[in-house]
């Protein structure tokens, strides 16, 4: 799960990590109101969305006066924010946060993520901050750095002068990064999260560090335990039809072709998904209606395919191990009584009740063919996506 960057902020200050004086506002005469209240010369006025990249298209802009941060937040409430990091349909700008300008001397990068390789936790940090960091470490890897967290002893001083070392940090700077690594680890460990990232740790000409930017994931299998990070949702940020299969216990994802799947299982999932592509088709989603499955979920499930457009054919897959082969073909019956459906279906059922589920599917007057092995189904539904 993701959250803004006010959000993130106010987190960061929960942990001692130094953040610019700063508020949300949600309409543009309280962005001019607390640019006000803020005080100083010059503000930021940044839009709230879901994604990074937002500097290099308008999303952050720098205001001199208070009619111009009004001009800002204008022109940017109500919009969509199109960056490097989100579809192109983008994200909508609901809300903007707005802070104080900061001279910056440097631009430094540091996160803290899981290591699946290593298995532990590590801080990865560059002097190369503010800019993408994936390009740093393709084009510049010596310029990034990493420590590892051994899980029984936690994070040592030690690994935070080494990195303070490497950022090219001074005296005082090296208990200041100290602190902002500590408050990391102890948020990413109370909460759940799976990455924070400061792009960018802002060194000043006074020589204090500063979070300028926060990003923060959260593990979705965690958040659940975690009201106060539940709280922070912003279900306008999400796909509408990521956040419709949640709801229904459904696991959802939109991708770009044209032939939805309805699959049970993960691994189902992504094994048919690589059948379809083989056969030269490209899915539509990914979508796994789970193992406990029943005659309601399915039919949502099949509701939530076929409300996206670019669908011109959908493949069912169910192995009946846990769900019968026939409450699945109920499903799909009751949902394209339900559904106006116009597209061919292709299923393949195997498993538990198959001939009770084939039988409920046969001579229905639709357009669904039964396929009984996965290979001969892909190819099938591929051929019948292109004849559309
Ligand atoms: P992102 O593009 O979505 O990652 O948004 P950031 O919050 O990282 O902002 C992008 C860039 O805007 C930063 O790298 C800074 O160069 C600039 N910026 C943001 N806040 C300030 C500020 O207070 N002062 C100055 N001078 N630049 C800022
Ligand atoms: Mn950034």
């Amino acid at each position: 799960m993701n959250i803004h960057e006010f959000q993130a902020k106010q987190l960061f200050q929960n942990y001692g990590i130094p953040i610019p004086d700063g508020k949300q506002a949600t309409t543009a005469n309280s962005a001019g109101q607390i640019a006000l209240e803020l005080g100083g010369e010059g503000w930021v006025v940044k839009a709230q969305v879901h994604a990074g990249g937002r500097g290099k298209v308008g999303g952050v802009k720098l205001a001199k006066s208070f009619a111009e941060v009004i001009e800002h937040a204008t022109a940017m409430l109500g919009k969509r924010l199109v960056t490097i990091q989100t579809d192109s349909a983008g994200l909508p700008i609901n809300s903007l946060l707005i802070e104080k300008i900061y001279a910056i001397k440097r631009e430094l990068y540091l996160s803290v993520l899981v290591d699946r390789g290593s298995e532990r936790i590590i801080f990865i940090a560059s002097a190369a901050g503010g800019m993408d960091i994936e390009t740093v470490a393709h084009e510049t890897p010596e310029r990034i750095i990493s420590v590892q967290v051994h899980p029984a002893a936690g994070l040592q001083a030690y690994q935070c002068r080494k990195v303070a070392y490497a950022l090219g940090l001074k005296g005082q700077q090296h208990k200041s990064l100290q602190k902002i690594m500590q408050g990391m680890y102890d948020l990413f460990l109370a909460k759940d999260a799976s990455q924070i990232e400061i792009n960018p740790l802002i060194e000043t000409y006074d020589g204090d560090l500063l979070a300028l930017d926060a990003k923060i994931n959260f593990d979705d299998n965690a958040v659940a335990i975690h009201p106060d990070i539940l709280a922070m949702k912003d279900p306008a940020q999400e796909d509408d039809k990521e956040n419709e299969a949640q709801r229904f216990g459904l696991n959802y994802i939109t991708l770009d072709g044209n032939i939805g799947c309805m699959v049970n299982g993960a691994g189902l999932a992504m094994a048919t998904m690589d059948l379809v592509k083989l056969k030269g088709g490209l899915p539509a989603n990914f979508l796994d209606v789970g193992g406990g499955t029943n005659v309601e979920k399915v039919c949502e499930a099949f509701k939530l395919i076929l409300s996206d457009t670019s669908v011109k054919a959908v493949l069912v897959n169910i192995f009946g191990g846990i769900v019968k082969c026939d409450v699945i073909a109920s499903g799909i019956l009751a949902a394209i009584e339900q559904v106006h459906v116009t597209v061919p279906v292709v299923v393949r059922l195997e498993g538990t009740n198959v001939e009770e589920g084939r039988a409920l599917l046969s001579n229905t007057g639709l357009k669904i063919y039964a396929a009984d092995d996965l290979a001969h189904a892909a190819e099938q539904v591929v051929k019948l996506a292109e004849a559309v």
